[in-house]
């Protein structure tokens, strides 16, 4: 389809009549019409854009509308959208059949590329992040033989039972406290301290250590918005799990791949004994992995009794998609992404310290989010201090002109290498219209 709209800032009104009609129509068939809840813009109020394609930076929607993508599917899309080379290694795989359901050469291969990349020493894939952290919990109380896990407020590791207590994310953004369904048995096996606060795992750890069989956090977190571990956070949590016989599991689905060939643990190494991964990993298909040390991925079935298994696991397309991805992700890839982010970032900002609108800009390596506040963010409730309709102004402000930011000021923006000089002047061009939307919508406005 071709651009029809008028360039600038602005350019595109808010009715999206084809995007309309296939919500309209995806709500009669699907729950809130669609299959994972931030998509539905229940956050910023309006109709989200049903996306027909993607084209390295950019996402063109159902009514021929271009966007800007700084979502990159929530952060696998490291490369961009469509990357040739990510594109011919899925066509190559199907042709050779899309499923087996034995073992394949391409899981050995991403297998090795990952236990190369990371600290892991054995990896099992999965489908979805969710998969790998909820095994991970499995096996770290198959291991330790105990039952309770500490998570941190504002952590989202997917939707596993015992860790939807307190998570971010589509959690946050609902402003759901709890999920309905979750039982109280499993919400009573888990601890749910603040983030960035050692003094609280000590004190955890000091009245019920020898219950609990693991520590989870997001290596970075990116699901309260995005939140960086104070120095030395991560290194605090693994000497205090392992004084008290505890595991330490590193969830890297969000930074696994996509900070540095390593994930976070690669610029800021921990001594975890599980790590999770997804996103990045897939290549945008659903591949995901949970892997440690031999001594705890042992004890994991067909090799020991901690049963885990999965008909589509370490699916040939996903693993090709997968090993293309990290293929292709250098040195000069994360460099890019780094100097991206920076300047993603720093055009918001100037924008907005220029409209007079709160902010604090907040990165984790090349993840980084808005929050319209003041107060310094580095836990949960902080996150929550933010202005959330200067947020909401400032996204539709950003989507009327072309630049696709998550639909929720609790989420990651995410940068892809394929963001080129075209796609950062139309960045530029509208982040001073969307800075003054904020801070006229903001209660400072
Ligand atoms: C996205 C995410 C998950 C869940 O992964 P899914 O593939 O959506 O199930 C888990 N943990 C973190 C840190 C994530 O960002």
């Amino acid at each position: 389809m071709t651009e029809t709209y008028p360039a600038g800032p602005g350019r595109y009104p808010a009715e999206a009549p084809a995007s309309e009609a296939l919500f309209d129509r995806a709500r009669t068939l699907v729950p809130g019409g669609v299959n994972s809840p931030v998509r539905a813009f229940l956050a910023v109020g309006g109709t989200p854009r049903f996306m027909a394609r993607g084209e390295g930076a950019w996402l063109v929607d159902a009514d021929g509308r271009r966007y800007v993508d700084l979502v990159c599917s929530w952060g696998p899309l490291i490369h961009g959208h469509a990357h040739p080379e990510v594109v011919e290694a899925v066509r190559a795989a199907a042709a050779l059949g899309t499923s087996f359901g034995t073992p394949t050469e391409g899981e050995v291969e991403l297998a090795a590329e990952i236990v190369a990349r990371t600290r892991v020493e054995q990896v099992r894939l999965v489908n979805s992040g969710t998969e790998a952290t909820m095994s991970a919990i499995r096996l770290a109380r198959g291991f330790t033989g105990r039952g309770t896990v500490v998570k941190f407020a504002g952590c989202y590791h997917g939707h596993v039972d015992a860790l939807l207590a307190s998570a971010g994310s589509g959690v946050a953004t609902l402003g759901l406290p709890d999920s309905p369904g979750v039982t109280g048995a499993a919400a009573s096996e888990t601890i749910v301290l603040p983030y960035n606060d050692v003094a609280a795992v000590e004190a955890a750890f000091a009245a019920r250590g020898p219950e609990i069989a693991a520590v989870i956090t997001e290596a970075a977190p990116g699901n309260m918005g995005v939140v960086a571990p104070r120095d030395g956070f991560n290194q605090a949590l693994a000497r205090i799990a392992h004084a008290h016989g505890a595991l330490l599991i590193v969830d890297e689905v969000m930074t696994g791949f996509r900070v540095s060939a390593g994930g976070w643990a690669g610029l800021d190494p921990v001594d975890a004994d599980l790590y999770t991964f997804g996103k990045v990993m897939g290549g945008g298909l659903p591949a995901a992995a949970f892997g440690g040390r031999a001594e705890v991925m042992g004890r994991l079935a067909p090799a020991g009794p901690v049963y885990q298994a999965g008909t589509l696991s370490g699916n040939p397309l996903a693993t090709a998609a997968g090993l293309a991805t990290l293929r292709l992700a250098d040195a000069a890839t994360y460099r890019r992404l780094d100097d991206t982010a920076a300047t993603v970032g720093r055009l918001a900002g100037d924008a907005l310290a220029a409209a007079g609108a709160p902010h604090r800009l907040s990165y984790a390596g090349n993840m980084f989010s808005i929050f319209f506040t003041d107060a310094d963010v580095y836990d949960y409730d902080t996150a929550r201090t933010q202005d959330v309709a200067a947020f909401r102004a400032f996204f539709h402000a950003m989507l009327a002109g072309g630049v696709y930011l998550p639909p929720s000021s609790f989420e990651s923006w995410f940068v892809s290498t394929a963001l080129d000089d075209a796609a950062l002047e139309q960045v530029a061009a509208v982040v001073p219209v969307a800075a003054q939307a904020a801070a006229a919508a903001g209660h400072g406005g």
